[in-house]
């Protein structure tokens, strides 16, 4: 086992590699920006490091500086969570060249799943099913409309070197598409620095399906089945589960042995992910190999009873897998809710500021993995995630209703973010029926975003508030306090006409 692991990451992934390090035995060194001198990270490492100014293109993005400050700290390896540098395959090339341990795939492995063209070839050999459509980039528009005639609209344009849903354009009819290619491929350039763009067949109403793989240097691959992250904004997901309510045991382990067979065509060791879409009519089609850890891996450890960022860490120490396929059965039902410092009744805008005040749910089932605190700045330099939710209980329909209690317990004040909005998708219907598609959540985005009461009702309650309290404060010296119980004064005992606090009670009851 290693004796030092340096952290290239923040938020809560860090804590939760941190947490696993820990109790592994294993000391850490954390890297921080500017702007995160002050982060839960940095405080639970054993040693820090300032890496550079806020931006992450001069500080966790400087793959140099994270190798030197390992050498120098005396770290024997590298975690590099997700995002960032983590599915780099020259970062990892540069970790193994400085004599250190990248804990992920090889890099080789990375780069033959980097590329959605290249992955797709590669995995098409090894048997898998793949969307319909080409493995080839798009020349140009005549070209792109030839290959969507043949295939059939709606087609979809997908960035070669894509991921986070950037370079996607859905492609109804011919007519469109010389300008749809036109946007994904400058997306695409901004994004990646690479406009290769390719056509997939569009799928429609299907289930997003992942399946989890653990592979070790020995040759041992083993599948960790399903999780369901359909719930999805943008090509974002936002709500996952393990196992999925459309996936059977039989299902499970012809998808879990896809997901090994383009695992091992890859030459893949550590832990990844498989994704897949899984149509109505229960075909599925691989999508993409995710080489790192994944934002949702909570769900699949509360289900198989494992802690994957440790089974990371020992495969990269060489350690064998000690597991047999058949000691993977799901137990009970795990989900996850992503905590986002967004505004979803307000087209999920970006909320900035400090958090005043953080409660944490607690009790049975619920586990927090967060990189937040009571004081933490919340600015815009860093992906919007503050944190997971994520609970485990016996079925589907209790683990809704512990993430129902478990979103009830939690507050978070002086930001808006994503929790007011879970609370209403654990309450929907549909949802609570498993009747969900990667279409699902934009469709009812309206009534599941719509303001619990329209704006002006809120100031309006705001304002009255601040009165009522501010005449308790001055005007109303000497009187008794106004309780909550206590009925308003009426108009008369405050002179001519009716009071403010008449208007403020009269508008409080219209908007209730
Ligand atoms: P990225 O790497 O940018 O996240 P993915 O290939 O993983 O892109 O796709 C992201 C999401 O876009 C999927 O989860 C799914 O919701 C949707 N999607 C991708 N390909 C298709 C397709 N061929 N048909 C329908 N939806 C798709």
């Amino acid at each position: 086992m290693f004796e030092k692991i340096l952290i290239a990451n923040r938020g809560e992934i860090a804590l939760r590699v941190i947490r696993a390090c820990q109790e592994l035995g294993v000391k850490t060194v954390a890297v921080y920006s500017d702007a995160d001198a002050h982060a839960p990270h940095v405080r639970e490492a054993d040693e820090a490091v300032n890496v550079g100014p806020a931006p992450s293109s001069q500080s966790y993005l400087l793959g140099a500086r994270l190798i030197e400050v390992a050498l120098r700290t005396g770290a024997q390896a590298i975690h590099p969570g997700y995002g960032f540098l983590s599915e780099r395959a020259w970062f990892a090339r540069a970790v193994r060249d400085a004599g250190l341990v990248f804990i992920g795939p090889p890099a080789e492995a990375i780069e033959a799943m980097g590329s959605k063209t290249a992955a797709r070839q590669l995995v098409i050999a090894a048997g898998v099913p793949v969307v319909p459509g080409t493995t080839e980039s798009i020349r140009d528009a005549a070209d792109a409309i030839e290959i969507a005639e043949r295939f059939g609209f709606p087609v979809l344009l997908k960035a070669a070197a894509g991921g986070g849903g950037k370079g996607m354009r859905i492609v109804h009819a011919a007519a469109d598409l010389p300008d749809a290619l036109a946007s994904a491929q400058r997306e695409a350039r901004n994004a990646f620095g690479d406009d290769a763009v390719y056509v997939e067949k569009y799928i429609d109403g299907p289930r997003h399906v992942e399946i989890q793989v653990l592979a070790d240097m020995h040759g041992n691959v083993v599948h960790l089945g399903e999780r369901e992250c359909s719930v999805q904004r943008r090509h974002q997901k936002m709500i996952e589960e393990a196992p999925s309510v459309a996936v059977s045991p039989e299902l499970r382990a012809r998808m879990g042995a896809t997901a090994v067979a383009a695992a091992r065509a890859a030459g893949y060791v550590n832990a990844g992910t498989c994704e897949f879409l899984l149509d109505r009519d229960g075909q599925y089609y691989f999508l993409e190999m995710n080489t790192r850890i994944q934002v949702e891996h909570p769900v699949t450890e509360l289900v198989m009873g494992l802690d994957l960022v440790q089974w990371q860490i020992r495969v990269a120490a060489g350690e064998v897998l000690p597991f047999a396929q058949r000691d993977f059965v799901p137990r009970g039902w795990a989900m996850e809710c992503r905590i986002t410092s967004e505004d979803p009744s307000n087209g999920f805008l970006p909320s900035t500021g400090r958090i005043e005040y953080l409660h944490l749910p607690t009790g049975p089932g619920v586990r927090w993995d967060g990189g937040i605190e009571s004081g933490s700045e919340v600015g815009l330099h860093y992906d919007p995630m503050l944190a997971k939710l994520i609970v485990h209980a016996p079925t589907r329909a209790l683990a809704i209703a512990r993430m129902r209690r478990a979103l009830r317990e939690l507050t978070i004040d002086g930001i808006e973010t994503s929790r007011g909005f879970h609370l209403r998708v654990m309450d929907h219907p549909e949802f609570q029926r498993g009747d969900i598609t990667i279409q699902w959540l934009e469709q009812r985005l309206p009534e599941l975003t719509k303001p619990a009461m329209p704006r002006e009702a809120v100031q309006l309650a705001a304002l009255a508030a601040a009165l009522v309290a501010h005449e308790e404060r001055t005007a109303g010296r000497g009187a008794p306090a106004v309780t909550a119980t206590d009925p308003l004064p009426s108009a008369s005992a405050h002179g001519n006409g009716p009071s403010w606090r008449d208007v403020a009670r009269r508008e409080s009851l219209r908007s209730s």
